[in-house]
């Protein structure tokens, strides 16, 4: 049988070997005779995993030291609202790009909190482009950005500035991170579900400024308190602690592999060859700007009409799995996150030529 890859959008492909140490930990956590899943968020050995995380991941993003790493349940989706809860006090605006779906699901939840202001919009589009001409608002708090358009496959290759001097900049990288380096001097807040590119589902990584808490007046319930989970170490209520075992394992892959500039250069080199494929296949091409092409979400379509499940099937039996288009958009998505190996990105390209030779 072929090797699988899988080219899922999330729950999306791991490092092997994160998943054959998950695999040992479950059963006997580093020869304590328990499973990690048995043990105390309490425990030593469990504590001192949680810390080995915060500092790993620090180090491969180069997090200031002014800014906390915390580790939250509930997805990107809670995020959603507990920035506003936390950063927008009622009076004040903060402004939203208009990207994408999710982008647009975090705009809709800021609403019941404070004045929203929508600072570009490419839906009538369906987001193929990401508009930079940005009108953002003199006093905006914040300016929230999706770093990567998971569906759209579209992805900010420059961060704006923002307009107010004394604003920053809030970003959903649920589907980039860890997949270049941040320059942290221009963001408040940075937040990421794990279950595209570091991990299992089940955590979320928020990464914030320690200044910008603090200002907002309202009722906000503990366990949606960012200060909560800061002055506990994510650890106020039990956190789930085998997420966060997978996503070490898989930073520490990272780190073995030389860290962010290296997983950089792969990401180039993977995107690259499958652009160049959809650009030179007859039967394909990219919906999608060309400037604004994401590196971890490669939407393409029939250039003509074709037959989507035929091709998918067809696929299927090379091994390559879950390349079906966001139900929104139709057509095809490739996710090739940090842990989609070259060779399944070469293994795609010569399936795509193969389809081709059958039916031109
Ligand atoms: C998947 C995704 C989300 C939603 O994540 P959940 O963890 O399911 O809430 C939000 N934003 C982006 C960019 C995503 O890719």
């Amino acid at each position: 049988m072929n090797k699988i890859y899988n080219f899922s959008a999330g729950p999306a492909v791991l490092p092997g070997g994160a998943l054959q140490d998950t695999a040992a930990a479950v059963v006997n956590y580093k020869n304590s005779g328990m499973s990690l899943l048995e043990m105390s968020h309490r425990s030593q050995p469990v504590v001192n995993l949680m810390a080995e995380t915060n500092s790993l991941a620090r180090r491969l993003l180069a997090v200031p030291d002014n800014y906390h790493i915390i580790w939250l349940q509930g997805g990107a989706s809670t995020q959603f609202s507990m920035i506003p809860m936390n950063l927008l006090p009622k009076n004040e605006t903060a402004d939203y790009t208009d990207t994408g779906s999710w982008a647009a699901k975090a705009q809709k939840e800021a609403q019941a909190y404070g004045s929203v202001h929508v600072a570009c919009s490419t839906k009538n589009s369906i987001y193929d482009h990401i508009n930079k001409d940005l009108q953002q608002s003199s006093k905006a708090i914040y300016l929230h950005i999706t770093s990567n358009n998971t569906i759209y496959g579209t992805q900010w290759k420059t961060f704006p500035e923002t307009l107010n001097p004394e604003g920053y900049l809030v970003a959903d990288m649920s589907s980039d991170i860890f997949s270049r380096p941040v320059d942290f001097n221009s963001f408040g807040l940075i937040y990421a579900g794990a279950q595209k590119n570091m991990g299992p589902a089940g955590v979320t990584m928020v990464i914030i400024r320690d200044d910008i808490l603090g200002k907002v007046d309202r009722h906000i319930p503990t366990m949606l308190d960012y200060n909560t989970h800061i002055d506990k170490g994510s650890a106020f209520n039990t956190p789930p602690v085998s997420a966060i075992f997978v996503v070490n394992r898989t930073l520490h892959w990272l780190d073995d592999l030389g860290g962010i500039r290296v997983i950089e250069q792969r990401n180039k080199v993977k995107a690259d060859k499958l652009y160049a494929e959809i650009e030179r296949n007859l039967l394909f091409k990219s919906p999608i700007a060309e400037e604004d092409r994401s590196l971890m979400n490669v939407p393409f379509v029939f250039a003509e009409d074709g037959d989507e499940k035929e091709f998918l099937d067809f696929c299927t039996k090379h091994g390559l799995m879950t390349l079906k288009g966001h139900r929104s958009v139709g057509g095809f998505r490739a996710s090739i996150y940090n842990a989609m190996p070259e060779a399944g990105v070469d293994a795609l390209v010569a399936a795509m030529r193969e389809y081709e030779s059958q039916h031109s």
